[in-house]
């Protein structure tokens, strides 16, 4: 697709260049020039990607972000309405199978500048400190390589940067509070804490969810229209689209729309030399770079490092270990619904505000390891018709009742954790996409811990419901958030990359992006991936040049780099209330 791109930053008047109606940017988008070389290459500019950027930018390395999907214009190319925002998914074929298959398509990756991030609901809960060390405690899973105490520091950074609303005191995990105050409950939330409450289960009310209830620099505050899953218009919802690129670009930084790299280059003395891509015209092209970072999501990497085996590198790059693409993981992530006697209009706020971890750690008396949240989730009419097909049967005149009854009913998401296995894994497949790249085959199964995991947590969430006053409860099984498939580790053997996302086999080629996480808790991903990249940023920083020459990986943690962030970070919002 060519397309005339807001994002290109081709005013009529010259005047200041324009990233839809919200962000404005002051300087024109630098071009490196063809054939030059640059210094880093990242391939998609999604959670991890997109904070990369905008570091390595700032840092002054020549940096060019490639990503498969568009430029968004927030302004013209987001619509309020759920099929008008089917093209912020992606959407290009896929091979699902296993037992227990992943559903593809909307449930999962963005495909565009952003990446996930642009519609996803942006709930931002932390690791527990217990997720670093499973294995140790729980005798499942696999440890970090890094502690939580390592990436604390880095949480609390992005927490003002995106920035995250939430209570002052948040008791789980490691207790903290919250740079903003929270937001005010919408129907659902009143609900999961009526329940909670009743039960004696512990809440958290008004987020962590990076919504803004205060502006801030050229963000407004959040108007509750809750449209955060189709894109927020307003710009209220944090996005690497709108928090982090457009200060990667007034350093430097260029962005490739509508390019998808298809190959990773490696010459004779095992190191990247560059990227082919497919331009926005569908013509194949090279761009050289002194190191590769790819940041593609948990599908889209493994494909790319697998796609790019070339001679000494025959299982494809970075997979001496035979872990690319292995130790896949989704978090369960059963919907359920609710109907109230009273109205609840589901739909009058952002589908993330309220949740509990209070089942998060493992509990032997529960008889399997690690645990799950319970979280709001809002969905809109279309995805609650397909939710009461799936959950009810609803069909013909009993959909159109139950559509009738839309403002009646509540959903609470339960979000648990699915261990590490080996086989559950990205492969390519034997059919090739549109530009003739071999497109990716995922396996999926549930494991016995797995299954009664979410048998317990499906059901305590109904019970949450049943006690919130509800008079029918259903449910519709479904997964969140893929992650894994290139996991980080200190041994060669079982792992991909170090614990700053270098791989063990090539010393220029990064990842950058959730398929990094070893395991995945119940917390939403989008937060740890941010901070994972935000340290990542720090120790290619702190390389400098020696990332482009050496081959000695330095072990050594790099020294925090607070004056790289945005610079509205230290900015002012509404104060807490
Ligand atoms: C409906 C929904 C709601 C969600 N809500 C939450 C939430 O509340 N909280 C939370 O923490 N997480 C949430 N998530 C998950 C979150 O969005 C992802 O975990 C996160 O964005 C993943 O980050 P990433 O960097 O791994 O990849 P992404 O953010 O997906 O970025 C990858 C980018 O790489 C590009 N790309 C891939 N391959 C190529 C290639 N070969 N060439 C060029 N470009 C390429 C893609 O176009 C994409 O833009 C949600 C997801 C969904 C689907
Ligand atoms: S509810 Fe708030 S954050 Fe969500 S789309 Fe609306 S304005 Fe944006």
């Amino acid at each position: 697709m060519k397309s005339p791109l807001l994002g290109e930053f081709h005013p009529p008047n010259g005047k200041p260049h324009m990233l839809g109606s919200i962000q404005r940017i002051e300087t024109p988008m630098h071009r490196f020039s063809e054939g030059e070389e640059v210094d880093y290459v990242i391939v998609g500019v999604g959670a991890g990607g997109g904070v990369l950027l905008q570091r390595l930018a700032r840092a002054g390395f020549h940096v060019i972000g490639f990503d498969a999907g568009p430029f968004w214009d927030t302004e013209r190319d987001w619509v309020s309405d759920e099929k008008g925002a089917h093209n912020l998914y992606w959407n290009d074929l896929r091979i699902t199978g296993g037992k227990h298959p992943l559903a593809f398509g909307a449930n999962n990756c963005g495909k565009g500048v952003g990446g996930g991030t642009v519609h996803w609901a942006s709930f931002t809960p932390r690791l527990h400190p217990s997720d670093f060390r499973i294995h140790s405690t729980d005798g499942v899973g696999v440890d970090w390589p890094i502690s939580y105490s390592d990436l604390k520091p880095y949480y609390e950074l992005m927490e003002l940067e995106l920035p995250v609303s939430g209570p002052s005191y948040y008791p789980w995990g490691d207790p903290h509070g919250y740079p903003y105050g929270p937001h005010p409950m919408g129907g659902v939330g009143d609900a999961l804490i009526r329940g909670c409450t009743k039960l004696g289960i512990g809440v958290s009310a008004g987020g962590p969810v990076a919504i803004l209830n205060g502006s801030r620099g050229d963000r407004p505050h959040c108007i509750y229209r809750g449209f955060c899953i189709q894109g927020c218009k307003v710009g209220a919802k944090a996005s690497t689209l709108i928090t982090h690129v457009p200060d990667a670009i007034e350093n430097g930084a260029e962005i490739r729309p509508n390019c998808m790299v298809s190959r990773i280059h490696v010459g004779g003395d095992r190191r990247v030399l560059g990227i082919s891509y497919f331009d926005s015209e569908g013509r194949e092209r090279f761009q050289k770079a002194k190191a590769v970072v790819v940041a593609g999501y948990s599908i889209e990497t493994p494909r790319l490092l697998l796609n790019s085996a070339c001679p000494g590198f025959e299982r494809g790059l970075a997979n001496s270990s035979d872990c690319v693409g292995r130790y896949l993981m989704a978090q369960a992530g059963n919907v359920v619904l609710g109907r109230f006697e009273e109205l609840v209009r589901m739909y009058k706020a952002p589908p993330a505000h309220a949740l509990t971890e209070e089942f998060y750690e493992t509990d032997p008396k529960r008889g399997f390891a690690r645990g799950f949240a319970i979280q709001t989730v809002g969905p809109l009419p279309m995805a609650f018709a397909r939710q009461m097909m799936t959950a009810k049967g609803a069909w013909g005149w009993g959909m159109r009742s139950v559509m009738m009854d839309y403002n009646h009913w509540a959903s609470f998401g339960f979000l648990g954790e699915i261990l590490p296995h080996a086989e559950n894994r990205v492969q390519l497949a034997e059919e090739k996409d549109r530009l003739g790249i071999p497109i990716a085959k995922a396996t999926f199964n549930l494991y016995d811990n797995d299954q009664k995991l979410i048998e317990y947590g499906k059901n305590k969430t109904m019970e949450v419901m049943w006690a919130a006053g509800a008079t029918e409860v259903v449910q519709e099984a479904r997964y969140a958030h893929l992650v894994g498939a290139a996991r980080m580790g200190n041994d060669p053997e079982t792992s991909v990359v170090d614990q700053f996302g270098r791989t063990h086999d090539i010393a220029n080629l990064f990842i950058c992006d959730g398929s990094i996480m070893p395991t995945q808790g119940s917390a939403n991903p989008g937060l740890t991936i941010m901070a994972l990249a935000a340290r990542t940023a720090d120790y290619l920083i702190r390389e400098g040049n020696e990332v482009f020459t050496s081959h000695k990986p330095n072990d050594q943690k790099p020294p925090m780099r607070r004056d790289l962030s945005p610079p509205d970070t230290w900015g002012h919002g509404m104060p807490r209330i």
